[in-house]
C-alpha cells in the first residue's frame, strides 16, 4: 500500500540532479551546471478573473524563459491545481534539453496557470487566457517566446492566444503552436507526441532485437498524449492492456478495445466503464507486469517508494518528467531501461517546429511529409542515444541528458553571456 503521508520529490530536484550528473560525466565543473541551470527570465503573474456568478476569483500564473541562445524560447503552458514557479523552472530547463537532443532551432520555456480548467466555464476559461495575453503579450511572440498545449490546455486555448496576441501586433499565428488547422495549426501537430513515443519505441525494440509487435503495455493518463500513443501502439500490433485518467484505470489482460475506449472517453470524460474493461486502481497500474509501462500524466508518479514493485520490462517516458532521480537509479540496479523524456516525448516539439516554420513561411505541409520528416528527426536522436549507450554502457538518460547538455553549452558560450 502507498504512505498516503509520502511526498515525492519534486521535478525541478529529479531534473537538477540528472544534469548535474552530465555535467560530471562530461567533466564540467560545477560552474557550468550552475549556469545551464538558472533561467534567463521569471515571470510571475495575478490574473483576477469575473467568475459567472459574478464573484472575483484571482488565479497565480507562470512562465519561465530558460535558455534562448539556439533558437526562441519553447515549450508547454499547463492549466493544473500543481502549477507552480518550481515546475515551470525545472520544465523550463528539461524543454531547452529536448530541443538541443532533437536538434531543432528552439529554446526551452514552460508556464501556466494554477487552476482546475474543468472547474472553470468555457467563458471563464478564455476570458482567463485572454487576461493572461493581456500581461505577458511583451514576453512572447514568434521570435521570442512560443507556447503550446501541455496538461490542461488544448488547441482552442492556444487559438485563444493566437487571437489576442494578433490584435495587438498584427495577424501573428507563430506566437503558439498546437493550434486548430483553420487558425494556422499544423497537420499532424495534435498525434505528435504520441505517436512519437510508438517512433522510439520502435527504434528501442529495434536495437535490443525485441519486436514490439504482440507485446503489452500499460499507460498513465488518456489525455492529448496518452490516446495518441495507444492508437498508433495498437496500429504497430502492441496489446494495450491498461489505461487510466484522473477518474481511475481500466484493464483487460487480453488487450483493451482502443477505439472504443476513445469514444467512451470522449464521451464520458473518462476511461472509467468502458466496455470489455474491468477497473484498476491508478497506483495499481504502475505497478503491473506488462512489457512496456507508459507513465503520460504528470511528473514524480515513480519514485522511491513504488520503483521497488515496478513490474515492467522497460519504462517509457511520455509525461515529462514522471521518475524522480531516486526512482531512476532504483530502476538501474533493477535493470529496467528507461526512455527518457526529452527523447520520448520530443516528437510534440518537433512538429510544433514544423508548424512555427509552416507559418512564418505561410506554407502548408501535407500530414505525410509531416509525419515522414517527425519520424526522420527522432529516428536520428534515438540512434544517437543507442550509439553511446552500446558504446560507452550507460543509460539512454545518460547518453540524451549528455548530448543535450554539451549542445547547450557549446551554444550558451558560443553566444557569450
Ligand atoms: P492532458 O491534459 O491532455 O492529459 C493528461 C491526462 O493525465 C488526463 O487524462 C488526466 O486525467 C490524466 N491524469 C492526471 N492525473 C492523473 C493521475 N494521478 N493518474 C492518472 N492519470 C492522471 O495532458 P497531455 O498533453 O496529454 O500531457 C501529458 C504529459 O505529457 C505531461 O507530463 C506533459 O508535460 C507531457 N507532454 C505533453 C506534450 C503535448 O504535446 N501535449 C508534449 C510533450 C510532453
Amino acid at each position: 500500500m502507498s504512505d498516503p503521508d509520502f511526498v515525492p520529490q519534486t521535478l525541478v530536484k529529479t531534473h537538477e540532479a540528472f544534469l548535474r550528473s552530465a555535467c560530471d560525466q562530461l567533466g564540467y565543473e560545477d560552474k557550468v551546471g550552475d549556469l545551464l541551470l538558472m533561467a534567463s527570465r521569471e515571470i510571475g503573474l495575478q490574473l483576477p478573473l469575473r467568475k459567472d456568478d459574478g464573484s472575483i476569483a484571482v488565479f497565480e500564473a507562470f512562465r519561465v524563459q530558460h535558455h534562448n541562445s539556439r533558437g526562441p524560447y519553447k515549450g508547454g503552458l499547463r492549466f493544473h491545481q500543481t502549477m507552480d514557479m518550481d515546475d515551470a523552472r525545472g520544465l523550463a530547463c528539461l524543454m531547452s534539453l529536448k530541443t538541443a537532443l532533437v536538434d531543432i532551432p528552439l529554446g526551452g520555456a514552460k508556464g501556466g496557470i494554477n487552476c482546475d480548467p474543468h472547474a472553470l466555464t468555457a467563458r471563464e476559461l478564455e476570458s482567463l487566457t485572454r487576461k493572461f495575453v493581456e500581461k505577458i503579450h511583451r514576453n512572447i511572440g514568434p521570435n521570442l517566446d512560443i507556447p503550446a498545449p501541455d496538461v490542461g490546455t488544448n488547441a482552442q486555448i492556444m487559438a485563444w492566444i493566437a487571437d489576442e496576441y494578433s490584435k495587438i501586433y498584427g495577424y501573428s499565428p507563430g506566437v503558439v503552436t498546437g493550434k486548430p488547422i483553420v487558425t494556422g495549426g499544423s497537420l499532424g501537430r495534435e498525434e505528435a507526441t504520441g505517436r512519437g513515443v510508438g517512433v522510439v519505441m520502435a527504434d528501442y525494440a529495434r536495437s535490443t532485437g525485441k519486436a514490439l509487435e504482440n507485446s503489452s503495455v500499460a499507460i498513465q493518463g488518456f489525455g492529448n498524449v496518452g490516446i495518441h500513443a495507444a492508437a498508433y501502439l495498437s496500429e504497430l500490433g502492441m496489446k494495450i492492456v491498461a489505461v487510466s485518467d484522473s477518474h481511475g484505470g481500466v484493464f483487460n489482460e487480453n488487450g483493451l478495445p482502443v477505439t472504443a475506449l476513445i469514444d467512451h472517453k470522449s464521451r464520458e470524460g473518462k476511461v472509467a466503464g468502458a466496455p470489455e474493461t474491468v477497473t484498476l486502481d491508478n497506483h495499481l497500474l504502475l505497478e503491473l507486469e506488462c512489457d512496456y509501462l507508459i507513465p503520460a500524466a504528470l511528473g514524480s508518479v515513480i519514485n522511491e517508494a513504488n520503483a521497488p514493485r515496478l513490474r515492467a520490462g522497460c519504462v517509457v517516458e511520455a509525461a515529462n518528467g514522471p521518475v524522480t532521480s531516486k526512482a531512476d537509479a532504483i530502476l538501474a540496479e533493477r535493470a529496467i531501461p528507461v526512455i527518457p523524456d526529452i527523447l520520448a516525448n520530443a516528437g510534440g516539439v518537433i512538429v510544433s517546429y514544423f508548424e512555427w516554420v509552416q507559418n512564418l513561411q505561410r506554407v502548408s505541409w501535407t500530414q505525410e511529409e509531416i509525419r515522414h520528416r517527425m519520424h526522420q528527426k527522432l529516428s536520428e536522436a534515438s540512434e544517437d542515444v543507442m550509439a553511446i549507450c552500446g558504446g560507452e554502457k550507460c543509460s539512454m538518460r545518460e547518453a540524451a541528458y549528455r548530448i543535450s547538455t554539451a549542445r547547450l553549452k557549446e551554444a550558451f558560450f558560443s553566444a557569450g553571456f
